[in-house]
């Protein structure tokens, strides 16, 4: 199937991805010739040169091609259209055959297994924010694109040329696009698509970034997913819509329920809640990922929920029919590992439904707002406020460590710890400005 539609489209290259522990898609390119090959024996490659994967002894893996993930990179085409390059996604295994348990895809299919023993399929839907800035002399530089402000047209929204290209070369490769606006802050936009089974969300996520960057980049500008590229004005996240269903029916979905959220979907909301600073170090992973958790930027501070405001770490948008029913999840950035992300927040969720937490009452107050004592009455607690927080809040939480597993709980967290020292010994230009000449 997948050969014959290469042949067809004149496939000449054929890119095997994969993804590492810090969420960085790696290549393995392949002559068409070889993608047979690759289908019955897989391609092998040295594990000991990807970042996270390096632990491991035997430093021989093959990559096993997903033949559901085959597409045709239409920035990578020739304008003859005669020397196509493709990508199939691949799972990552060991000598013995063994999917490699370091391998973050495998990770999530673990999650996903252990839901769909539990009678669930997990769904869910991201609204990816980035950047669009100016490259001057082939570099990055901070400024903006376009001077547009929220939901600005033309001809204020210069970018909004470069949106629809990005948007037809998503769709091209299969996406279905629910909605794309410009966001907030100057140069930045957010394009939503539609939600899907999680192993295929985490694969459109992956492949959303190197698509949105490959595009501003044939226009030579550069598209960012860095999460606060600019002090001041509000940075980029990635809310994730969150359900599951259970024999084709939304199992989060109760038309009786004053939120029409049934008990499952409140004991989902509740195991997120529980785990949410451990989690918070997978889905905001960067020292740079909490100068976006501040409050007066819609980002999320506290760990409560909504069925209202947006203020809440997670909120329950108003379902138009019982299969939308879904709950929001608001601190993600696109910096993070999708991968990871979902598995951990999927477990998290499948811990409070097996424990049957329950959460406390839905905070209806702009909790920016609330005073200390109002926020210790309803017993709010702090998001972790940087990222070495986050990471010794990961290590106190063995479900989300047991969720990564051993090999990559350690390697992240080393990963992380490295970079946090880095960063504290870093003195900056802020700290230059306000102390040089006053002290
Ligand atoms: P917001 O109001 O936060 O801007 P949007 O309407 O932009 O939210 O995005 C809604 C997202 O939720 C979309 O990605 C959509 O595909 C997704 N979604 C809709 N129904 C479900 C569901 N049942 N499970 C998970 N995600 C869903
Ligand atoms: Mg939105
Ligand atoms: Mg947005
Ligand atoms: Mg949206
Ligand atoms: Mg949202």
């Amino acid at each position: 199937m997948v050969l014959e539609e290469a042949r067809e489209n004149a496939v000449k290259f054929v890119r095997l991805q994969f993804t590492d522990i810090l969420g960085i898609v790696k290549n393995v390119a392949i002559p068409i010739n070889q993608l047979e090959k690759a289908f019955e024996e897989g391609i092998w490659f040295d594990g000991s040169s990807i970042e996270g994967f390096v632990r491991i002894q035997e430093s021989d893996m093959r990559l096993e091609p997903d033949p559901s993930t085959f597409a045709i990179l239409p920035w990578r085409g020739t304008d003859d259209g005669f020397n196509n390059t493709a990508r199939l996604i691949c799972d990552v295994k060991t000598t013995d055959g063994e999917p490699f348990q370091g391998d973050p895809r495998q990770i999530l299919k673990n999650v996903l297994g252990r839901a769909r023993e539990m009678g669930f399929d997990f769904f869910a839907g991201p609204e990816p924010e980035f950047f669009i800035f100016d490259k001057k002399d082939g570099e990055a530089t901070l400024n903006p694109h376009d001077s547009g402000g929220y939901f600005d047209q033309a001809p204020k929204d210069l970018a909004s040329n470069l949106r629809r290209d990005i948007i037809l070369t998503l769709e091209e490769i299969g996406f279905e696009i629910e909605a794309s606006h410009h966001e907030v802050a100057e140069g930045q936009h957010e394009i939503d698509f539609k939600y899907e089974e999680g192993l295929t969300t985490a694969d459109n996520i992956a492949t959303f970034r190197s698509a949105v960057r490959a595009v501003a980049e044939l226009n030579n500008l550069h598209a960012t997913f860095m999460p606060k590229p600019i002090s001041g004005i509000n940075g980029s996240g990635m809310h994730i819509h969150l359900s599951l269903f259970k024999n084709g029916e939304n199992a989060f979905h109760d038309p009786n329920d004053e939120n029409n959220l049934s008990k499952t979907g409140y004991n989902f909301l509740a195991g997120v809640l529980e785990h949410a600073p451990a989690i918070t170090a997978i889905t905001n992973p960067i020292v740079n990922s909490y100068k976006r958790l501040v409050p007066g930027y819609e980002a999320p501070i506290y760990i409560a929920w909504s069925n209202l405001n947006r203020s809440a770490l997670i909120r329950k948008p108003a379902a138009r029919t019982p299969e939308s029913t879904r709950i929001e999840l608001r601190s993600p950035d696109p910096s993070c590992n999708p991968y990871l992300a979902l598995a951990v927040i999927l477990n998290a969720g499948l811990d409070g439904i097996e424990k049957e937490l329950t959460p406390p009452k839905p905070v209806s107050e702009n909790i920016y707002e609330l005073t200390k004592n109002k926020r210790k009455e309803y017993g709010i607690e702090t998001l972790p406020g940087n990222l070495n927080e986050a990471i010794n809040a990961l290590k106190q939480d063995k479900t989300i460590l047991n969720t990564l597993g051993n090999e990559v709980a350690e390697k992240f967290i080393m990963a992380k710890k490295t970079e946090w020292d880095q960063y504290k010994g870093y003195v900056t230009q802020w700290e230059i400005n306000r102390y040089l000449e006053k002290f």
